[in-house]
């Protein structure tokens, strides 16, 4: 139906979006290093150094290959149609899925992910898909949790001031959060604000390399229960707005608290990535239990559950080793 339907569904499928070069970045003098070669492949040029742009050369092109490449036009809507609409297909045939946004601060995680009340992202695109598909069915229910991992700690970010919750592993009903707000929902209008209010109470931090920088990790889960005449369907989405990739620690001069939260973070992109690693290698173990957000998606990732990925990049040539490193993982993800 959507122009980019065409995409076929691996397990899981990855996907790049550059944003365009922001004022900050344009004043400073960054030219767009992303080439877009067709809708499977994009270029990362490195020039040399130079002051005259007419006269700089390419000193080194990279090539990536994905399932899809937007370009920084592509709208909301059609970014929403390509990774995760089919993935909410499957979730109300009873399926897990979950879509995930991997890049450094700033490249556009939150705004594909959540976006704004104008232009709204994934998390909202697919609740309003998720309405107009069940159509007030009373015998489908539609729940969901909104909690952030910051730290290797988890808060709800529907309940800010309930303090931390932990996880338990109850056999036969997998992960569960003890004390988490479930929050049943009947329109996408009403999810909006709540998915807003929730991120307003995000840990956002200023750092030395970044203004602010989200080091925090933001988990939606929307579970949808529909009975037919003789059974019952559980499908479960999980979207998840990652913190950001940059090597923080690298990056700054060590801090005390700082550096022990960086690692923190790592220890949970780390653990999804060896997570991703274990399953590219089509491994029997796969080490979800290494961290709080590969736990929470042990039941969302491989297996028979479709996973989308999109790496989010900025084109700008003063972050070219950032844009590299996110266009290398995203590749090697893509093996599954
Ligand atoms: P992140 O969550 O990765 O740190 P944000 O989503 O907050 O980054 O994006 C940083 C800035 O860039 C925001 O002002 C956002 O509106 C803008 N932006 C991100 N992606 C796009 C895009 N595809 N088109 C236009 N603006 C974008
Ligand atoms: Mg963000």
């Amino acid at each position: 139906k959507s122009p980019n339907s065409r995409v076929e569904w691996g397990r899981i499928n990855v996907f790049v979006r550059g944003r365009p070069l922001s004022k900050t970045e344009l004043t400073a003098g960054a030219f767009d290093s992303l080439e877009i070669a067709d809708k499977n492949t994009t270029f990362l040029h490195e020039f040399c150094a130079s002051d005259d742009y007419l006269r700089m050369k390419r000193l080194k092109t990279r090539q990536y290959q994905f399932d899809h490449v937007f370009n920084m036009f592509d709208t909301q809507r059609c970014v929403y149609d390509t990774t995760t609409a089919p993935l909410v297909e499957s979730v109300l045939n009873g399926q897990n899925a979950s879509c995930f946004c991997y890049g450094a601060t700033g490249t556009g995680k939150t705004h594909t992910m959540l976006g704004s009340v104008d232009d709204p992202g994934i998390m909202v695109l697919a609740f309003q898909n998720l309405f107009k598909s069940i159509e007030e069915d009373p015998d489908t229910s539609v729940t969901l949790t909104y909690v952030e991992i910051y730290n290797e700690a988890l808060k709800d970010l529907l309940n800010p001031n309930g303090g931390d919750l932990c996880l338990r592993e109850l056999p036969g009903k997998g992960v569960t959060m003890n004390g988490v707000k479930e929050v049943s929902a009947s329109s996408a209008e009403e999810v909006v604000n709540l998915l807003h209010k929730g991120n307003k109470h995000r840990k956002t931090e200023s750092t030395r390399c970044n203004r602010t920088s989200s080091r925090s990790h933001a988990l939606l889960q929307i579970k949808v229960v529909r009975k037919d005449e003789n059974r019952t369907l559980t499908g479960k989405l999980s979207l998840v707005d990652l913190a950001g990739s940059e090597r923080t620690i690298a990056n700054e001069k060590k801090s005390s608290s700082r550096s022990v939260e960086g690692a923190n973070i790592n220890k949970s992109l780390l653990s999804l990535s060896s997570c991703i690693r274990a399953l590219v290698e089509g491994k029997k173990h796969i080490p979800f239990r290494n961290s709080k957000l590969t736990q929470m998606l042990k039941d969302s990732l491989g297996g028979m559950c479709q996973t989308a990925m999109i790496a989010t990049v900025t084109p700008s040539s003063f972050s070219l080793g950032e844009t590299a490193n996110t266009l290398h993982w995203a590749e090697r993800a893509k093996m599954i």
